[in-house]
């Protein structure tokens, strides 16, 4: 039995784990990630592989780290949130664990392991947009992860969908993003619970104030009813069908799949998506429509992909 090692590094945790050829987790632990220090991360990482490995006969290891990785797979050009800069991840992670290494970007990592075990099983051409704070993305297209020239491809969240619009933690403005993530759901059910009190009367119940409000109170005041809550993923599932829209006219994918925080709301929404995609697809009428899917595999996609990335490595 083949198994490898998945990681998946964030900007707060790392989650890690043997994973076998099915994708299923054999044994998996969590530590904190030492964001401030590339070389304490490294450490960290291979300190995490060492335990599993003494305890497992592993082949390799995948790291999915969120971050710009190189086309090679290897150095991490640049990670917003960490302090990773020209960073050669891959060669310091196999230096001190003796293994091979592959190095991934995590929403890669995430859409490679829905592909294969989650909600993508069976297609062979799927988009996996991942909803959380921002917008991140993995494209599989015959059969194969696509990276792009550098490997900087799939940044779904900035294509401009406004142009002149709300700023964007990447420089620009008017990002998909900025419109169709839980931090654009969290700003528009404050931003109409000022203008209409009244209608946001559950969510300034839960959030105590418009500045109280967080992301959990937006889906618990929308199961209840509130029409404020309620406009706030209206407003969601229409950004978000109009982008699934656009990369239909580009890629032409069997299957979407939503992944993410916000996923898990995903009966909130994810109906209107379908609705809204089906009405504004170039050519609607006149060719199948991609389903829209919602992931299986929850948090542990990332280190399940990335282990799998390994093992074909
Ligand atoms: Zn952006």
């Amino acid at each position: 039995m083949a198994l490898t090692i998945g990681v998946d590094v964030g900007g707060t945790k790392i989650a890690y784990g043997v994973v076998d050829e099915h994708g299923a987790i054999i044994e998996r632990g969590q530590r904190l990630s030492p964001a401030g220090s590339p070389e304490k991360m490294a450490l960290t990482i291979a300190d995490a592989v060492t335990e599993l490995a003494a305890r497992h006969t592993v082949e390799a290891v995948g790291i999915g780290a969120a971050g710009f990785v190189d086309e090679t797979r290897s150095i991490i050009r640049f990670a917003p949130n960490l302090a990773w800069r020209e960073e050669p991840l891959r060669e310091k992670v196999a230096e001190l664990v003796g293994l091979p290494v592959v190095v991934e970007n995590d929403a890669n990592a995430m859409a490679w392991g829905e592909y294969r075990f989650g909600a993508g099983r069976g297609e062979s051409h799927v988009v996996c947009v991942t909803v959380g704070t921002g917008i991140g993305g993995g494209i599989v297209l015959g059969g194969q992860l696509y990276r792009g020239r550098w490997g900087m491809g799939a940044e779904l969240g900035h294509m401009q969908a406004v142009p002149g619009g709300r700023p964007c933690g990447c420089g620009n403005n008017g990002c998909w993003e900025r419109y169709a993530s839980g931090s654009s759901l969290l700003m528009e059910a404050r931003n109409n619970a000022e203008a209409d009190p009244e209608g946001a009367a559950h969510l300034l119940r839960l959030g105590g104030s418009v500045e109280g409000i967080q992301g959990e109170h937006v889906t618990e005041a929308a199961r209840q009813g509130d029409r404020v809550a309620l406009a706030a993923f209206e407003s969601l599932a229409v950004w978000l069908a109009q982008g699934l829209a656009d990369m239909a006219a580009i890629l032409d994918p069997g299957c979407f799949i939503i992944g993410g925080g916000v996923s898990g709301a995903a009966d909130l929404f994810v109906d209107r998506v379908r609705e809204e995609f089906a009405a504004r697809l170039t050519g609607r009428g006149h060719r199948p429509l991609a389903e829209i899917r919602v992931a299986e595999m929850g948090p542990a996609a990332g280190l399940v992909g990335a282990g799998d990335l390994a093992r074909l490595r």
